[in-house]
């Protein structure tokens, strides 16, 4: 980046999935953090009286390059673990004599950071083979879900592997060729384990740098209100979002309706 020119908004993966899903929910989480961070209000950039949206603005991934795998997720004993988050609930994929973890990556707060695209975050593991190829996975602790859910689903794994491919090819100086998400399924036993191989070639690349600047972009950051996502919505939970509850109060304020706009808190 050239002296003087602005420094990007810095971004994460979990922003890329939240944005994807909701870019007011993005927005009101980042005003929250930023709020946390000074001590100070911050109110989002979001206009009062926006009319909320049927999808978010960004397109979703390449998905062309996926593969999923019902069954377990076999690793190779000549695979080594080389990083591990310090997130509580992942399970142990690896025994003691084959994890070997980069040492500047020991340390909170672990981030990959990616000071081109302005980009950092934490996978869950990142895996070297016996050949040195990096392959980062990121845990779900549900199971494999399949049928209604799978192509909304599918682009979540997609732009959540490539994010983190992108890290990893940052952090470590090794481009990844694939990355994993591995549903473990915890409350199941692990009976219906599966996994999701994501390719990170030159289009997933791509898409990224197009999400990064899209998201960058867009100043308005509206609502996407969603009977399936509202009520998960951190932002929700939070307090901080009135159009779920005007929608589950008032149908006529579903933003396909002609009807009024209730603004953003
Ligand atoms: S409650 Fe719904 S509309 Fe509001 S921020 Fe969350 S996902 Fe978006």
């Amino acid at each position: 980046m050239a002296d003087g020119a602005p420094v990007p908004e810095h971004l994460t993966p979990h922003d890329l999935v939240t944005y994807f899903r909701c870019p007011f929910e993005m927005e009101l989480l980042h005003a929250e953090h930023r709020h946390f961070v000074s001590g100070v209000p911050i109110v989002p950039m979001t206009p009062e009286h926006i009319r909320p949206l049927q999808h978010s603005p960004l397109l979703g991934p390449p998905t062309g390059g996926v593969t999923v795998v019902d069954g377990r997720l076999d690793l190779d004993e000549k695979d080594t673990l080389v990083y591990l988050d310090d997130e509580e609930g992942l399970p142990i994929l690896f025994p003691p004599e084959r994890i070997r973890l980069d040492p500047r990556f020991t340390t909170r707060p672990r981030n990959l950071v990616d000071a081109t695209l302005g980009f950092a975050g934490r996978p869950d593991f990142v895996v070297e083979q016996h050949d040195g190829t990096l392959i980062p996975i990121e845990y779900k602790s549900t199971h494999l879900f399949v049928g209604f859910h799978e192509v909304h689903g599918r682009s979540f794994d997609v732009l959540q592997a490539v994010a983190e491919c992108r890290l990893v090819e940052a952090a470590f100086g090794r481009r990844p060729p694939m990355g994993l998400v591995y549903y473990g399924d915890a409350a199941g036993g692990g009976q219906h384990e599966g996994f999701v191989q994501v390719r990170y070639g030159e289009s997933e690349e791509h898409w990224l740098r197009y999400a990064l600047a899209t998201i960058r972009s867009d100043r308005e950051r509206a609502p996407v209100p969603s009977d399936r996502t509202c009520p998960h919505c951190t932002a929700n939970r939070m307090g901080l979002c009135s159009y779920a509850v005007s929608r589950a109060d008032h149908p006529e304020l579903r933003p396909w309706s002609s009807g009024p706009v209730v603004p953003a808190q």
